[in-house]
């Protein structure tokens, strides 16, 4: 279904800068991430999350509740690039979850050439169905989608956090 790529440093610092973001998110199931990368830079950020400079407690932070508010952190990455206008046009996406439909089709939509990803998150989304297959395929003509298994991400132990503070908030 995905397109393999081996690897490269710029992949890797890239996947653990989206790691590193998804630490940031205020959800209690799962903290996803995404950067937007051109030419080697990033040119933003996003992490799953309610709207900008709302108190973290003020809105529901669990399903179903959470559904209505949160922000998916590759919309956020997006916003994120346009507040400081920046052209998302032919910028790669690095994500630490496969991205939902609705977020496939931002992505798309925005000029992204390339999604690469990883399964550090553990999102809830739907993405088997019929309707996300039909638009994979449809946007996969143009976009370059790879996937990468976070055990070739190198940095075990910073990885390894991530999804360790991952199941802490779960159980709370
Ligand atoms: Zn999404």
């Amino acid at each position: 279904m995905f397109e393999s790529r081996k690897l490269t440093r710029w992949d890797n610092k890239f996947l653990l800068e989206a790691i590193f973001w998804s630490r940031s998110s205020p959800d209690q199931q799962t903290q996803c991430g995404c950067v937007l990368v051109k030419d080697k830079t990033m040119l933003s950020s996003g992490y799953n999350g309610f709207i900008r400079d709302v108190d973290d407690d003020a809105l529901p932070k669990s399903r179903p509740e959470k559904y209505p508010y949160m922000i998916h952190a590759e919309a956020n990455a997006i916003y994120n690039c346009t507040r400081l206008g920046r052209s998302t046009l032919g910028a790669s996406a690095y994500v630490t979850a496969i991205p939902c439909l609705y977020c496939l089709q931002a992505l798309y939509q925005c000029g992204i050439r390339e999604i690469i990803f990883t399964d550090v998150s553990d999102p809830k989304c739907v993405i088997g169905n019929e309707d996300y297959h039909k638009i994979l395929k449809m946007v996969s003509e143009t976009v370059n989608i790879f996937y990468i298994p976070s055990n070739q991400i190198d940095d075990k132990d910073f990885i390894e956090s991530a999804v360790m503070l991952s199941s802490k908030r779960v159980d709370k």
